[in-house]
């Protein structure tokens, strides 16, 4: 078992470079115009671009062999339940979980967090902790007011410092007897700050709290290994990796998913249904009420073997270099203020320009066909901090390119002549 992992990470340090320009065949959106310009589409923390296999994949379902899962006897049936289950299957062995059981399929990482400060959430008593950081993105805070507010829990925050990092030794000192439940961001989508997710992890673990990772960013970007991170909750979006809209994850230990009541009630769930009362199904289908998002599901495992066949290292290698040469220019470029340059840091570069309001920025760049993020990137409280009302954003995947980025510079120094 070791050996086969150790195995893996090798294949996956060895795998070859990117080629990027044929990658780029792979995504037909990366072929149009925007205003009459070449589509530059530095938006891929909100939503990444979906290949060909990830839109022929939903397409031959509906094309093919459309049907409900799980219920019917009949030929269709079965062939949709086997492509969605073989997605969990895919699911299960890129973020190395042990068991298909703790896949859980949702919406969305909003969706996996609101799952388990509802369901879990039911178990903690007035009084009890849930610790989170400055800069998670809102869907990693309001589900934890949420259940502040229903059961008097009290959320206490763990502050970054000026480059946007956690500061561990705060994190360390809010940790205590009462602390239930810790919820932090694997990668911030508004600074790019990667945490140390294994270490705080552990930290949490000493005290008996349980940990959710908010993986949203970290799924496209990083390797993520959940047995090795040792998290009790792990949530992405299956959008944000390639995949279909409305997808999205929650890993969870199967021993804390059998001990949590359902989230949602209706079809699929039950054992069975009477009125004096009903039982529950067995995992992963206790949590999953209701007709899935299947075409999304199957999209979804579509989109695990594209990532997987490219390797995680090789995509994460050519981000890193687009990042280090789109922050160079950014050090070099009067009036740019880089908002995040924490040490570890994913593609994502936020900043705000001097005399210029981000979102006329954003304006200027998308009449050149560049599109970026402009504002407070769902994470207000991060904004707070830096004392800015918003920041442009450009975030790379793994098909930009250098000459992308110069692109970016060059419409801000347009948007600097026209506001001069
Ligand atoms: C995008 C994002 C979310 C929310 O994901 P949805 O797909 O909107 O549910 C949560 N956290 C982070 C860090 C994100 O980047």
């Amino acid at each position: 078992m070791l050996s086969a992992i150790n195995g893996s990470k090798l294949a996956q340090e060895q795998a070859p470079a990117l080629d990027v320009a044929r990658r780029r065949q792979d995504f037909p959106i990366l072929q149009r115009e925007v205003h009459g310009h070449p589509l530059v589409y530095l938006d891929n923390a909100a939503t990444s671009q979906k290949p060909w296999s990830v839109i022929e994949a939903e397409r031959h379902y509906y094309a093919y062999y459309n049907a409900n899962i799980h219920r019917g006897v009949h030929h269709l049936s079965q062939e949709a339940t086997d492509a969605y289950e073989g997605a969990r299957d895919k699911v299960r062995e890129f973020i190395h979980a042990p068991r298909r059981e703790e896949i859980i399929f949702t919406r969305g990482t909003t969706e996996s967090i609101n799952l388990v400060a509802s369901s879990y959430g039911q178990g903690l008593q007035a009084g009890d902790e849930i610790l989170i950081t400055e800069m998670e993105h809102h869907s990693n805070i309001v589900p934890w007011q949420l259940l502040c507010q229903r059961s008097r829990t009290v959320l206490r925050v763990a502050p970054i410092d000026d480059a946007g990092q956690l500061i561990t030794e705060q994190f360390a000192s809010l940790l205590g007897p009462r602390t239930r439940v810790v919820a932090l961001t694997h990668m911030s989508n508004a600074l790019g700050s990667i945490n140390p997710v294994k270490a705080l992890v552990a930290m949490a673990h000493r005290v008996g709290a349980v940990v959710l990772i908010d993986g949203a960013q970290a799924i496209a970007h990083l390797p993520v290994d959940v047995t090795d991170i040792d998290c009790d909750f792990y949530a992405f979006s299956g959008h944000k990796v390639y995949g279909p809209t409305g997808t999205g994850v929650l890993y969870a230990r199967s021993a804390l998913l059998e001990a949590m009541p359902p989230y949602q009630g209706g079809g699929d769930m039950i054992k069975e249904v009477r009125f004096a009362g009903s039982s529950w199904n067995d995992l992963p289908y206790k949590f999953e009420a209701g007709t899935p998002n299947i075409a999304g599901g199957i999209g979804l495992g579509a989109a695990i073997d594209y990532v997987r066949s490219l390797g995680l290292n090789a995509i994460g290698t050519h981000e890193a270099d687009l990042l280090r040469y789109a922050t160079e220019q950014a050090h070099d470029f009067p009036g740019l203020t880089l908002v995040g340059t924490a040490r570890d840091k994913g593609a994502i570069l936020s900043f705000t320009l001097a005399g210029i309001h981000p979102h006329d920025v954003g304006t200027i760049l998308d009449t050149r066909g560049i599109a970026v993020r402009t504002g407070h990137h769902c994470a207000m409280p991060v904004m707070e901090r830096y004392g800015v009302p918003a920041t442009v954003r450009a975030s790379f995947a793994l098909y930009n390119m250098r000459h992308e980025v110069d692109a970016l510079f060059r419409g801000l120094v347009k948007a600097q002549e026209m506001f001069a």
